[in-house]
């Protein structure tokens, strides 16, 4: 827990750049295996991130996770990268998780998921973290927050829990995941994105960008801790990734 606040001096994705200079991977994809509200088959996979040019996908089914045989075997069989975390839903909204392999009992409340992800060296990121709670009109109860102030939202108890926020959200309006930037800015926390996919057409279409390949999710969680990393999301009529930015 100690670097989570560290923002590196200064790193050379700071400049926007094209996803085939920097390895990009999708850090939050649901596929039918696990997700009863996904159409996207675990097949479909590869074809999708090989369309989009990504290095490497991550299954995140939400509140559990493959058997660790049968990713493993998935993951033998894939032309790219596979990774494996989990979202999980807790008191205060969806957290993905890098570096537990099962879902544990009681993580609904994020203060136990963040002692069990202290006690196992994982990662926690706040996923789409003001989806649905900056315009009154999509409100589904809870907290709100001034979609101008920024600077109110970074107390919010959530994030003293986290060790990154997801800043690109392929399934957040434009000013939920600038505001999310922003605040990400503000209490210069890592900053990931993904692209939510629950089907194949839209996989890719936010991801991060790493300095240095990542092949495990022992390197993605020291990646993402080290801030070594930046969001993405598609821009542009090419549909190229691009560092996203308050500019
Ligand atoms: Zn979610
Ligand atoms: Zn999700």
């Amino acid at each position: 827990m100690s670097n989570r606040r560290n923002r590196a001096d200064s790193s050379p994705l700071d400049k926007p750049r094209p996803a085939a200079v920097a390895p990009a991977i999708d850090l939050h994809l649901h596929t039918t295996r696990m997700s009863p509200d996904s159409s996207l088959r675990p097949e479909e996979l590869a074809d999708a991130a090989g369309l989009t040019r990504l290095w490497a996908v991550c299954v995140t089914e939400h509140d559990g996770m493959w058997d660790g045989q049968e990713m493993a075997r998935f993951r033998d069989g894939a032309p790219i990268v596979v990774l494996h975390g989990m979202e999980v839903s807790t008191d205060l909204g969806h957290v993905g998780v890098f570096g537990l392999d099962r879902y544990v009992g009681g993580i609904h409340r994020l203060s136990e998921l963040r002692r069990i992800a202290d006690a196992e060296d994982a990662i926690l990121i706040a996923n789409h973290p003001f989806r649905y709670r900056l315009d009154p009109r999509f409100s589904r109860g809870g907290v709100m927050f001034d979609p101008e102030r920024p600077e109110l939202a970074v107390g919010y108890e959530l994030f003293a829990m986290v060790d990154a926020i997801e800043v690109a959200n392929g399934a957040c309006s434009a000013q939920e995941n600038r505001f999310a930037l922003a605040v990400a800015r503000l209490l210069g926390q890592a900053e990931v994105g993904g692209s939510d996919s629950h089907s194949a057409g839209s996989v890719g279409c936010a991801a991060t960008f790493f300095e240095a390949p990542v092949r495990t999710e022992r390197e993605l969680i020291e990646a993402i801790k080290g801030h070594r990393c930046r969001a993405a999301s598609r821009a542009g009529s090419d549909g190229t990734l691009l560092a996203v930015s308050l500019d």
